[in-house]
């Protein structure tokens, strides 16, 4: 019996030990399930956001790609040097959904002028003078890279700032415009909608086909600027001269005011060159060019005309102001001395003039200039060293 109820005790006990086992088993089990679950949320929530990263990058890579033909055509536009900033701006706000775009050219001290802007306060547009040194300006003007705030922090820590962030605006990036290997611009980005790490390669993107931009119409006005330029005296020349007359003829039209045209031709040039040679006469085309042109209104067009030959489109002149301007002009030169090195004299040297205005002498360029071409005959003929009003042309000789 003894034997029974000890069986019996241990069978409890047992029986005991093996529930209280199984209920400990299915705590930890149901801890462990808890755990895991946790888990599991954390990863999921890891999963969605990395998710909605995912989408977020992929709708900003496709935002970009339907962006980037309509920059590259906008850019690739023929715009003046002068409007390109605008350009430059606006694009880049549009690129990067930016808050703040600024952009600074590098003027011939060294320094940058701030020349246009979104999202930054009118006053500084043709004012605010940025430091080419300090900051993320200084590092973008030094390396000729583009620097991004967060990358430059990070190998920095918190390094001087620039100008740009002392006046209030703390760009994401700055973005150097090089042509050349010169950096001629800057254009600073804050408030950017994207990473600006992940968007590196776009805001390089848009800084070189900004400089090729910039490249082109320099090149292209320079050219044009060539065209219309007289090499030897830095003059316009006589295309200038046509173009301009269109322009000055449809004020003067509208206004009812008239114009004059003066020209003048340098007399007996021939021998000046036989005397003195050839260099000494370019040095005296050159030195007559600065004299006329200081002596002339600033509103004036002063031209090249020919060899020996200069024009002056007078606005608003009538035909007594024009004569009396010319006849000064040339009064003035009469006393001038010309110092020409290698030369052991000083030059003097006389002009003759002609003087022809709108609208009584003629209504079109080349008639004002054939009428003025009939005073500069009649003052050669008379004795050079004057200045003549037009003739009728049937009182020339045949
Ligand atoms: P006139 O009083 O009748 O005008 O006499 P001129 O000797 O000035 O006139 P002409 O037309 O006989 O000679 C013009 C001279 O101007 C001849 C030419 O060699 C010179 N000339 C024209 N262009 C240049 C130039 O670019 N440089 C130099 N040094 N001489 C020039
Ligand atoms: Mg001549
Ligand atoms: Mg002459």
């Amino acid at each position: 019996m003894p034997d029974l109820l000890v069986g019996a005790m241990i069978c409890a006990v047992a029986l005991g030990l093996g529930f209280l086992a199984g209920s400990a088993y299915r705590a930890l089990d149901l801890r462990k399930a808890g755990e895991e679950r946790e888990e599991l949320k954390v990863r999921n929530r890891e999963l969605s956001r990395w998710l909605q990263e995912y989408k977020d990058i992929h709708a900003r890579d496709s935002e970009i790609s339907t962006l980037i033909p309509s920059i590259v055509r906008r850019l690739a536009e023929r715009h003046p040097t002068d409007a390109l900033p605008r350009v430059a701006v606006r694009l880049t706000k549009e690129l990067f959904k930016a808050a703040q775009v600024v952009l600074a050219v590098v003027k011939k001290d060294g320094s940058l002028l701030v020349t246009d802007g979104v999202g930054i306060p009118p006053a500084w547009r043709g004012t605010l003078v940025l430091s080419p040194r300090d900051g993320m300006i200084g590092d973008a003007m030094r390396d000729k890279i583009l620097v991004l705030r967060e990358e430059r922090a990070a190998r920095r820590g918190r390094p001087e700032l620039s100008d740009l962030e002392r006046a209030g605006m703390v760009p994401d990036a700055v973005i150097p415009i090089v042509v050349e290997e010169s950096v001629v611009a800057i254009l600073a980005v804050a408030g950017s909608a994207g990473k600006m790490d992940r968007e590196r390669p776009y805001a390089s993107m848009l800084a070189d086909l900004v400089a090729n931009s910039f490249q082109i119409s320099i090149a292209i006005e320079a050219l044009e600027q060539r065209a219309v330029t007289d090499p030897l005296t830095g003059l316009y020349n006589r295309a200038y001269l046509a173009d301009r007359f269109l322009v000055d003829l449809r004020q003067a039209r509208n206004y009812g005011v008239p114009m004059s045209i003066a020209l003048f031709d340098i007399d007996r040039f021939k021998r000046i060159n036989d005397r003195h040679g050839h260099s000494a006469g370019d040095a005296i085309l050159r030195k007559l060019a600065s004299f006329l042109r200081e002596r002339m209104r600033s509103t004036d067009a002063v031209v090249r005309y020919g060899g020996e030959e200069f024009a002056v489109l007078m606005v608003t002149a009538d035909s007594g102001v024009a004569l009396e301007q010319a006849d000064r002009f040339r009064t003035e030169l009469e006393e001038q001395t010309f110092v020409i090195p290698g030369q052991a004299d000083p030059i003097r040297i006389t002009i003759s003039g002609g003087v022809a205005t709108y609208p009584q002498d003629g209504q079109t360029f080349s008639d004002l200039i054939a009428a003025a071409d009939t005073g500069l005959y009649h003052a050669k003929e008379n004795g050079r060293n004057r200045v003549s009003a037009s003739r009728p042309v049937e009182l020339l000789p045949d």
